[in-house]
């Protein structure tokens, strides 16, 4: 935020900023005294537009004319904190679908399972694998093929409530972490997004139209699960299954 000195020298910070953001930096300042050390925060700002501002502020306790004083350097590193959370988006999102990728799914499943441990908060887990996905591409073409994965992935997303966590971990296989869900309702959860995309008609470039079905794994998280991947051993079983029986299928265990 740009302000002339003038507008500045004489003020409070909650003629300027606002009363939370004011708390925040009294707190930084109440540190440096008490501490009577050097310390380095970064502090956050809503510009009035409603841009977030980020600074990275170093505040040092001096003496002027014999009373404790601070003094501070603030400066302006809004590009690089978004810069920063770019990078943790994209280092976290599947390329192709926008959905998470593989690695943000086992970091949030294993804290998912550090929760149940703790906690003893339960978690469902469902497995997705397209049915026949070779035969899409073989017949209309890889590009047609990452269409049918983006519609599909959009289908699962809507299937799923906001805390559930959908990613793409392979291929054409999505993994969902439901947490605090029982088996039946993630059952029904299972059933519906399989019927959503069994009667969905995919249309690829206005000419080709393709229908997919979906095999699905459903487990919960046990008392003698030892580790995330007990878990998903399980699910993988489940889909297993569920192709074996003739996919288009959920199955659970
Ligand atoms: P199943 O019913 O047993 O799951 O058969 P499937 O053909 O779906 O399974 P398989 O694992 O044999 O084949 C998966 C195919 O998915 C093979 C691979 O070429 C294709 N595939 C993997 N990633 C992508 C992708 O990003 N884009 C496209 N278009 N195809 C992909
Ligand atoms: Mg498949
Ligand atoms: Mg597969």
């Amino acid at each position: 935020m740009d302000y002339l000195l003038a507008e500045v020298v004489g003020q409070l910070e909650t003629d300027l900023i606002s009363e939370k953001e004011a708390q925040d930096f009294h707190q930084n300042d109440r540190e440096v005294f008490q501490e009577n050390k050097i310390i380095r925060r970064k502090e956050t700002v809503i510009a009035p537009d409603g841009e977030e501002l980020h600074y990275l502020s170093v505040k040092a306790p001096i003496f002027v004319n014999n009373q404790r004083a601070i003094i501070g350097f603030s400066s302006d590193v809004t590009e690089i904190y978004k810069m920063k959370e770019q990078f943790r988006l994209l280092a976290n999102t599947d390329y192709l679908t926008n959905l998470y990728n593989r690695r943000f799914f086992m970091e949030q499943g294993e804290r998912e399972f550090s929760r149940y441990k703790r906690h003893n908060s339960p978690f469902a887990i469902i497995s997705v694998d397209i049915d026949h996905f070779k035969h899409i591409n073989d017949d209309f073409g890889h590009p047609a093929g990452d269409h049918v994965l983006k519609i599909v992935s959009q289908l699962l997303q809507k299937s799923i409530r906001n805390e559930d966590i959908l990613a793409r971990i392979g291929g054409e296989e999505f993994t969902i972490i439901l947490p605090e869900t029982s088996l039946l309702s993630a059952k029904i959860l299972a059933e519906r997004t399989r019927e959503s995309i069994q009667k969905q008609i995919i249309e690829y470039q206005k000419e080709i139209y393709i229908r997919v079905t979906v095999s699905l794994g459903v487990t919960l998280v046990k008392t003698k699960d030892d580790n995330f991947d007990d878990v998903l051993l399980r699910v993988d079983e489940a889909l297993y299954e569920a192709k074996e029986n003739g996919r288009n299928q959920v199955c659970f265990i």
